[in-house]
């Protein structure tokens, strides 16, 4: 490592962590002080999310159910309206990104405080970033009052995740520490957080996906998603981030599978400019070339390898590689139009990384 230079700034946010610390919401929210909290899911989890709300009692506002991926402003909307007229005073988000994403963006409207309680491995919730998509245009921005104030990390709750959507979640989650890896806003503990989370990943994966509901496997893949998130929340993510952004708000790509088929070569293509990152991830993945190592995980795992699977249409490979050289975005290497265009053509025809 050059001689160290960083900033650091830990963000605030109270983890609970372990196999049914469900249990212990009604306590966590009576510690922030909230007596009426409405619970927000993905509509396939309004009877998940019921629970969640009977365990509370009478501290429950009532469910939202409304949560939908990308959280358009409508559905941002109707979730403000909702807590208002359920007189909520703060927010208790249940689900995945989707789920998170929603109470987020009613915290940046309201200022209602939030608890999250993930069951993917997304990562938003350990994050201040919100995103809200709009006439087919996903925004994203920082703002400190859509942290959440406390999650609680429970892997029972992860036990019903279908393997697949288990598996690209994960890749995704990777894809966070691995571009804290080599962000120009990186440091020491960032970058130890990213190699543990990879090598927690990487060894609890394709076991989540052969026993689902093994409570091991699933205990150590959330560990290592909440050090994702973590790594997420703390560093500016580069390329990979950037490409997944375009394709998935101008193609209407699957979020997780997009990280999943990009990530190996994003990562091949910053490796040459990112010699701490590499020997980082040779040792979190125990291969001499971690691109190769994610791509061959994403193939053990079942998992899209490339961008044709996922339905995206070649005609528009040409606006994302122009939105992507003219983006303005931080990457160790610079991004030029020839390198990006032999990327995605690898993306897309489901090629090893160059
Ligand atoms: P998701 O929340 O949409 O969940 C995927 C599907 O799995 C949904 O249908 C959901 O109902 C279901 N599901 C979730 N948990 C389950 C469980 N335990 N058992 C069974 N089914 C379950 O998807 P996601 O991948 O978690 O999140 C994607 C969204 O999060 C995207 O919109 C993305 O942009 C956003 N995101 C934001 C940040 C941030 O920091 N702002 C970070 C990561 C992701």
């Amino acid at each position: 490592m050059d001689a160290p230079r960083f900033a650091y700034q830990p963000l605030p946010v109270r983890v609970v962590f372990g196999a049914g610390v469900l249990e212990d919401l009604p306590a966590e929210v009576d510690a922030l002080g909230l007596s009426r909290v409405l619970v927000l899911s993905t509509p396939g989890r309004r009877a998940d999310a019921g629970r969640v709300a009977a365990l509370l009692g009478g501290r429950a506002a009532g469910v939202h159910a409304g949560a939908v991926t990308h959280v358009p402003a409508g559905v941002a909307a109707e979730a403000c309206r909702a807590a208002a007229d359920a007189e909520a005073d703060g927010l208790v988000s249940f689900g995945g990104g989707s789920a998170v994403g929603l109470a987020k963006a009613v915290a940046r409207e309201t200022g209602l405080p939030a608890v999250a309680v993930p069951t993917t491995y997304a990562g938003s919730e350990m994050t201040p970033v919100w995103g809200m998509t709009e006439d087919g245009v996903k925004r994203t921005g920082r703002d400190p009052r859509v942290l959440a104030r406390t999650v609680l990390y429970d892997p029972s709750l992860t036990l019903g995740l279908p393997p697949a959507v288990s598996a690209a979640s994960g890749m995704n989650a990777m894809a966070h520490a691995v571009e804290a890896l080599y962000a120009p806003d990186g440091a020491p503990v960032v970058s130890l957080m990213a190699e543990e989370a990879v090598r927690a990943l990487a060894a609890a994966l394709p076991e989540v996906v052969r026993d689902p509901g093994g409570l091991t496997a699933r205990t150590e893949a959330l560990y290592g998603a909440w050090l994702c998130g973590t790594c997420l929340g703390a560093a500016t993510m580069g390329l990979h981030h950037k490409l997944c952004h375009i394709l998935g708000g101008s193609l209407n790509l699957p979020h997780a599978e997009t990280h999943t088929v990009l990530l190996p070569h994003a990562l091949a293509y910053n490796a040459p400019a990112a010699p701490d990152a590499v020997r980082a991830l040779r040792r979190a993945l125990g291969r001499d070339d971690p691109a190769r190592a994610l791509w061959d995980l994403a193939g053990s795992l079942g998992s899209p390898r490339s961008l044709r699977d996922l339905g995206a249409d070649p005609a528009h490979l040409d606006g994302v590689v122009a939105r992507a050289v003219g983006g303005g975005f931080a990457n160790p290497r610079p991004v030029e139009e020839a390198g990006l265009r032999a990327l995605l053509g690898d993306a897309w025809e489901g090629r090893p990384p160059a």
